[in-house]
């Protein structure tokens, strides 16, 4: 018996322009429930991945040529991305983009008015976004370009689960952080999945990290998958300490 379907990514191909091949018969697929971690070094394609999965290629004059995608079992190319935040799979863009003007409670809001919640459905969510984040309660008032990058990726993390997501893709949020902060901020990732089941593929260049939480792996190079399997396999058989080789 098959699993019911989420999210299966089959065979795709993805060109910038006319002549960058920048995926090449990319096939992956997230079970409900799963965190699995896309990794690779720089340029392997793993944002254009998750740009594809959430239709923001068009965004960066890229385009997806071939393959397809499913979001439990249905077909994604004609859908926009608001539509795929509705079906609840929602993407933290790389290098965070949070309002710097806005405080850390009106970022937040701005992904909660996506759903047009009523004003009592909007303070919940915010409560839990402040029960995952601590730290974001203490400085809802601050402006968020004010704060610490830590502080800027939890708020990008939160705005995007004011939206409710069942599976959140995240791109390289490790990106310019110290190790405590990211150890915290996969801590609470992996809480996430364990006590609300949220489902989550994480881009990371940084592989050692997110390994630790991750259940499967999947390693990109040069926009192809080079190997795949459970993270505690995958990072004992060496294949990925080849790839990184001088890579510090
Ligand atoms: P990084 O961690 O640096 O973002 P990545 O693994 O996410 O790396 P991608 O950003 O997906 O890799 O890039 C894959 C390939 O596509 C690279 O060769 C890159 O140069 C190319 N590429 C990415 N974005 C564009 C763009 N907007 N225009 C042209 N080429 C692009």
């Amino acid at each position: 018996l098959g699993r019911p379907p989420f999210l299966d990514v089959v065979a795709i191909e993805a060109v910038y322009g006319a002549s960058i091949l920048a995926l090449h018969d990319v096939s992956l697929s997230v079970a409900r429930g799963e965190i699995v971690a896309l990794v690779g070094p720089n340029g392997a394609g793993k944002t254009t991945t998750l740009r594809a999965i959430s239709n923001l290629l068009g965004a960066q004059r890229g385009a997806l040529r071939g393959g397809t995608i499913r979001w439990q079992g249905e077909e994604t190319r004609r859908l926009d991305p608001a539509d795929l935040v509705a079906r609840g799979i929602v993407q933290v863009l790389e290098g965070r983009h949070v309002f710097g003007q806005l405080t850390v409670e009106e970022n937040l809001l701005t992904g909660g008015y996506l759903r047009r919640p009523s004003r009592r459905q909007l303070a919940e969510d915010l409560e839990r976004v402040y029960g995952w984040f601590p730290r974001l309660r203490e400085r809802r008032g601050a402006l968020a370009g004010l704060t610490s990058g830590g502080e800027q990726q939890m708020v990008a993390i939160g705005r995007a689960l004011m939206t409710r997501p069942t599976l959140l893709l995240l791109d390289e949020p490790s990106m310019g952080l110290a190790p405590i902060i990211v150890a915290e901020i996969f801590a609470i990732i992996a809480r996430l999945n364990r006590e609300e089941g949220l489902s989550v593929l994480i881009a990371e260049q940084s592989a050692n990290l997110v390994l630790d939480h991750a259940d499967r792996a999947i390693v990109l190079e040069s926009g192809r998958v080079v190997a795949s399997g459970p993270s505690a396999e995958l990072a004992a058989s060496g294949r990925l300490a080849a790839l990184y080789l001088g890579a510090a």
